[in-house]
């Protein structure tokens, strides 16, 4: 397997305080949590609410705790920005820069019922990387589309330490042709990859629901690392900040269907929801 030569990997800053913004800060409510604490074992280790890992808090959620939807306005999926909503003159959302799209809707504080719902609803792909690498936690999780079951484009956001030093973060996509998911996190001008992908041989590969799935490398901003390929019929876009943290592919990565991990989804860590989906 090739990837980039690390050489050209080192001048990305850091980017550990943006996971310190809470559900608060962008106006989703917090549900009252459940009085007793969350117990579980991750990775070998008894977990509790409000416990403390080596890298830091975790956000850990009361069982009981009930669903948190998405709610809020949806943004455009390629620019971020405000969409006008449909109208008797006009049945779709519209970005004033990008005309139609599908909305991407704001992300809820991942949780174990959040997950599960999700997981229940939409009807292609919602990716992460399990098991997930070291000290990586779940930090938002959503789709675009006028709802779940209709979704066109599911997003997955995840963060933990770099292999290189400092944070890092992952926004895994699957969507279909068009939507725009993958190219607005990886700030490209069209909806879709470009031209390199499955041109000369791949950059990377990973393993996808047990299929090895290779990855090219698209140019885009030097903050990250843009990976794209195909699975199951759909765009897969892994976008790494900062660009460094793409080094996470130097191992063969596994990535599961998130429905089809029925109970293991109660193992899975969560931290406090990413800013990153509101960010060009
Ligand atoms: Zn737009």
């Amino acid at each position: 397997m090739s990837i980039r030569p690390l050489a050209s990997l080192t001048t990305a800053p850091t980017q550990g305080t943006r996971r310190l913004a809470t559900a608060a800060a962008y106006g989703i409510a917090e549900e009252p949590v459940a009085e007793e604490p969350w117990v579980a074992t991750y990775q070998g280790r008894r977990v509790t609410a409000g416990s403390t890992s080596d890298h830091g808090p975790l956000t850990l959620h009361g069982a009981r705790r009930s669903v948190e939807r998405m709610r809020g306005d949806p943004l455009c999926p390629r620019c971020h920005g405000k969409l006008r909503s449909p109208s008797v003159w006009e049945a779709s959302w519209t970005c004033p820069v990008h005309g139609r799209v599908e909305p991407l809707w704001p992300f809820a504080q991942p949780s174990t019922e959040f997950i599960t719902w999700l997981a229940d609803e939409i009807q292609l792909p919602a990716w992460l990387p399990w098991p997930l690498p070291h000290g990586w936690v779940l930090t938002g999780a959503g789709y675009a589309g006028r709802d779940p079951k209709s979704a066109r484009a599911s997003v997955v956001a995840c963060s933990g330490p770099n292999p290189l030093g400092g944070a890092g973060e992952l926004m895994l996509v699957a969507e279909d042709m068009g939507v725009g998911v993958g190219a607005g996190y990886a700030a490209l001008p069209g909806p879709d990859p470009g031209e390199s992908i499955g041109r000369g041989g791949p950059q990377a590969k990973v393993e996808a629901a047990g299929r090895l799935t290779p990855l090219w490398v698209v140019p885009g901003p030097d903050d990250r690392a843009i990976y794209v390929g195909e699975a199951e019929g759909h765009w897969l876009w892994l976008v790494f900040y900062p660009e460094t943290a793409g080094a996470l592919l130097l191992d063969l990565l596994q990535l599961a269907d998130m429905r089809g991990l029925g109970h293991e989804i109660e193992l899975l860590p969560y931290g406090a929801l990413t800013p990153r989906m509101y960010e060009p």
